[in-house]
Formats: structure tokens, C-alpha cells, sequence
């Protein structure tokens, strides 16, 4: 993904109000008190088995467990770099689309070829898994699934021409939606789930002096003009990219702010509840070329980015950003744990009528 400007201001909404949160240490966070303005708009309804009460029962939400989603990045950084055209990025495919039939899903595999800016023809893949694909309510979570063909970084040292691990930029969000993917199987929700991993994000031409925004994201461009399935309109979609660094932080992206302020306001609140307040920060930032860019403006389906970029950053993301240093040495499974334990907050909250 590529910078393209700075943020322009935004007014916070802060319609949601959640006054009271408590966090069970296993299986259950209890949503006790859901303060909000009159009219909730049947906010009340229960599961069948519970009974009617003035106080709104707790929403069951799994656990996201940091350490399987860890070993899921892990996997993915030992098939080496994923780049477009090579066999570590064909062995990936195949295992990703195992893994996510084993845990259950539909997986729809849609092949692309795109012509990169350095001129070679790519052989991408975007990967869709579906859960409960019949559902008619329907939310998405996406990532991108390849790795970047050069450490063009300007802090990288060496080898600049060679592909990099992209164990954050790539594997952490990949890894989160297959621990995502594993907990819907074990936990079924009522609600429609789509994991969408594009390929072919990360090929693009990082150049300040002629930004060329069109060259990244290719598979979600290709998605975007060949929607599959045919029809498909979710609710809105989240976009993760490098989740799982060290010491990072999220900020309120300005495309994101732009296409879906609300999605992305709650996401927000619901992250800073759960006492991920370190990770989940009021604070704009910039317009980012990335997956959800294209979602928004050619599929028209809004989406947000949750996409690291931490404190006294000197390129604009986390050092490791398209160097080789990006591997499993910066992946903390706290930052896994923060992300995924709120994306799995929202799917369960929505699946309740409760988001
Ligand atoms: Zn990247």
C-alpha cells in the first residue's frame, strides 16, 4: 500500500455509547448495560432461550486465540515470499484454500491476470471463503494474501531487489482471518461472513514524484469489476492490513473516514472498550492506497481500513514496512489478539442485532 496525502478533517459521529463492558476471561464478554439515545430500533431482541429482561443479556463472543492466529502467520512466512508467478506463492494458495474448506467455508478461487508496472504479466488469485453463504445479512473482512516483490523501502539496507517475508504486510491480517475462519466453525453465528484475501496488492510502483495509485491493489481492482458471487452486497467491509506489528497503533485513516465514518467510528469505540485503547486511537491520518480504496469507489461498497502505522513513523508505516526485516521477529501477539479479538466482537454483536 502506498501514502497518497494527507487527512483532511473529519467531525466525529459518536452516536454509539457503550457504557458498561465486562470481559469474562474465557468465551463470554457480557455487554451489560447498552446506553444509547431513545429509539434503539429493536436493539432488545434476545436469543430464544433467554428471557425477557429491561437489561439487554450479554452477547457470547469466542475468544480469539493470539496463539493459533500467530502459528497461521507463521505457516505463511515458511512458504517464503508470496510473490505473484512464483511455486511459494502457488503452495500458499493451496493451503490457505484448505484450510479455509476444512474449517467449513465455501471457497470460491478467482483467477486474474494483470500486467504490473514493470511490464510482467501476473497470475493472481483472490481467494473468497463464505460462511453460511446463504445468509442474506452479510458482513466482509478482507486482507491481502501476496507479499511484496522488492525491499524498496528507503530504510531497507540490503537486498532491495529481492522479495520480502511480509510476515505483518500480508501474513498478520491473513492470519487473523484464518483464526476468524476457524472460530465462526467452532462458534456458529447467524450471520453471513465473508473472508475475502485479494491478491496482487502488493505490486505496485512506489513513487512520490508520479504516485501511481492504479498500479497497487490489483486483485481488489479485478474483484471490484468482476464482483463474485454475482450480486454479492454486504453491509460493509473491513480491511485489515499489517495487524500484527509491535508496538503499532491505528488511526482513522481518511478514505476510511470518507466512504464509511460510521463503520469506522464504532469499530473504534468497540476496540477501545475492550481496553484496546493503546491500539484503537482518535487521532486522522491520511489517505492510504489500499484494498478498500477500489471496494469503495468501484464496487461501491463501503469499506474500512484498520492498517498499522505507529508512533514517530519515519516512512509513513512501521520500519519493517517493505524491508526484510519484516518478518516474525515483529509480530506480537497482542497486536494479533487486539484486532482479532474486535473483528470478532463485531461479527458476533451484529449476528445479535447489537453493533
Ligand atoms: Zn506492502
Amino acid at each position: 500500500m502506498q501514502l497518497i496525502k494527507k487527512a483532511s478533517g473529519q467531525n466525529l459521529g459518536g452516536h454509539l455509547k457503550i457504557s458498561t463492558i465486562f470481559s469474562f476471561a474465557f468465551s463470554v464478554s457480557l455487554f451489560a448495560i447498552l446506553v444509547s439515545n431513545a429509539g434503539c430500533k429493536g436493539d432488545t431482541t434476545n436469543k430464544p432461550s433467554t428471557t425477557e429482561t429491561s437489561i439487554e443479556q450479554p452477547v457470547p463472543v469466542p475468544k480469539f486465540d493470539r496463539d493459533s492466529a500467530f502459528h497461521y502467520v507463521d505457516k505463511q512466512v515458511a512458504f517464503g515470499p508470496r510473490v505473484p508467478n512464483t511455486d511459494a506463492h502457488k503452495k500458499c494458495r493451496e493451503w490457505l484454500v484448505g484450510q479455509f474448506k476444512s474449517f467449513g467455508l465455501e471457497v470460491i478461487e478467482q483467477p486474474f491476470q494483470a500486467r504490473a508496472y514493470t511490464g510482467t504479466v501476473l497470475n493472481g488469485v483472490n481467494i473468497i471463503a463464505q460462511y453460511k453463504p446463504s445468509a442474506p445479512k452479510r458482513i466482509f473482512f478482507a486482507s491481502h494474501w501476496d507479499s511484496r516483490h522488492i525491499a524498496d523501502s528507503p530504510l531497507n539496507v540490503d537486498r532491495s531487489d529481492e522479495p520480502i517475508l511480509g510476515a505483518d504486510d500480508g501474513g498478520s491480517s491473513t492470519g487473523i482471518l484464518l483464526e476468524i475462519a476457524r472460530q465462526l466453525q467452532a462458534n456458529p453465528a447467524d450471520i453471513g461472513v465473508d473472508l475475502i484475501l485479494f491478491d496482487a496488492e502488493d505490486h505496485g510502483n512506489d513513487n512520490d514524484v508520479d504516485p501511481q495509485p492504479e498500479t497497487w491493489c490489483l486483485g481488489s481492482q479485478y474483484w471490484s469489476k468482476n464482483i463474485v458471487p454475482a450480486g454479492y452486497r454486504p453491509r460493509y467491509g473491513i480491511l485489515l492490513d499489517m495487524v500484527g506489528a509491535k508496538n503499532t497503533r491505528f488511526l482513522k485513516e481518511a478514505v476510511s473516514m470518507n466512504f464509511a465514518p460510521e463503520v469506522m467510528n464504532k469499530v473504534w469505540s468497540l476496540g477501545q472498550s475492550l481496553g484496546y485503547t493503546n491500539y484503537f486511537v482518535n487521532e486522522k491520518a491520511g489517505a492510504i492506497t489500499d484494498d478498500h480504496y477500489f471496494v469503495n469507489t468501484i464496487a461501491k461498497i463501503p469499506m474500512i481500513d484498520i492498517i498499522g502505522k505507529p508512533a514517530n513513523s519515519q516512512t509513513g508505516f512501521g520500519d519493517h514496512w517493505h524491508t526484510h526485516n519484516d518478518n516474525m521477529q515483529v509480530i506480537d501477539v497482542r497486536t494479533l489478539r487486539a484486532v482479532g479479538q474486535t473483528m470478532l466482537e463485531v461479527i458476533y454483536r451484529e449476528a445479535a442485532g447489537r453493533f
